[in-house]
C-alpha cells in the first residue's frame, strides 16, 4: 500500500513518469502532474487513513473536537460547543490524525481530504438515532395530548406512525416501537434487535412530522 502512495507522490512531483504532463500550476509556479483531490470511504476506511475513530473513548471526530462528554457530538443546538472547533489550522488538524498512514503522511494531505460517509453519519448509530430517540422520548414523557401515561402515549405514536407509513410507503418500515426499544446511551436513541439502519433512516420524515404537530408552538424545544 505504501508503494501505491509513494507512486502518487512521485506523480505529483513529476519525478515518476516522464511522459505525464502537468495537470495544474500553483500561483508560485509549482507544477502538478497528478492531483489526488480527496478520498471518500465509509467510516472504517477513514479511520484506517488516520481519522479519529468513532469508537474512541473521547474525541471521535477529526473535523472538530466533539467527544462523548465535555463537548458532546450529540448536542445538535446552534450553541453546541463543538461548532467552534470546526475551524482549525492545518497544524491543529494534523494533531487530530491518530494513526500514521502513507496518505496522511503525505506533504499534500490537508483538512479537506476526507469526504464523509453521510449514510453512516445519519443512520441508526448517528444523528438520526439521536434526533428520533430524543423526539420520541420527549413526547412519551411529557406530551399529555397523546395520552394519560407513557404506554398510552407510545401506543398513540405507533398508530400515527403506521398511518404515516401507509401513506408514505417507505422502502423500509419501522415496526411497532416498544418502550424497551427507547434506550439511553447518555442520550436517547431507538435501539435493540428490531431497530435497523434503513428503518431508522426512513423514520425521519415521521419524526419531523411529529415535531411540527407537537413542538411548533413551544418555542425552541
Ligand atoms: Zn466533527
Amino acid at each position: 500500500m505504501g508503494l501505491v502512495f509513494s507512486d502518487f507522490e512521485m506523480l505529483a512531483y513529476g519525478s515518476g513518469l516522464g511522459s505525464v504532463g502537468p495537470v495544474a500550476q500553483d500561483d508560485d509556479g509549482s507544477v502538478w502532474k497528478c492531483a489526488l483531490l480527496f478520498g471518500k470511504g465509509d467510516f472504517e476506511q477513514l479511520v484506517h487513513w488516520g481519522h479519529r475513530s468513532y469508537n474512541a473513548k473521547s474525541n471521535i471526530c477529526s473535523s472538530c473536537d466533539s467527544d462523548r462528554d465535555r463537548t458532546p457530538w450529540t448536542d445538535l443546538r446552534l450553541t453546541a460547543a463543538w461548532r467552534a472547533t470546526t475551524s482549525c489550522t492545518h497544524a491543529q488538524y494534523l494533531n487530530r490524525i491518530d494513526k500514521q498512514h502513507p496518505i496522511s503522511k503525505s506533504t499534500f494531505f490537508n483538512k479537506f481530504f476526507f469526504r464523509y460517509d453521510l449514510m453512516h453519519c445519519f443512520d441508526h448509530h448517528g444523528i438520526s438515532a439521536v434526533v428520533a430517540g430524543s423526539v420520541l422520548m420527549k413526547l412519551v414523557r411529557d406530551e399529555h395530548r397523546l395520552g394519560d401515561n407513557q404506554q398510552a402515549r407510545l401506543d398513540n405514536i405507533n398508530v400515527q406512525m403506521k398511518l404515516f407509513q401507509d401513506v408514505q410507503r417507505p422502502s423500509s418500515r419501522m415496526p411497532t416501537i416498544r418502550l424497551a426499544d427507547l434506550i439511553v446511551n447518555k442520550w436517547w436513541e431507538p435501539g435493540g434487535t428490531i431497530i435497523k439502519a434503513a428503518s431508522t433512516r426512513k423514520l425521519i420524515p415521521f419524526i419531523s412530522h411529529l415535531t411540527h404537530l407537537y413542538f411548533d408552538n413551544e418555542g425552541n424545544e
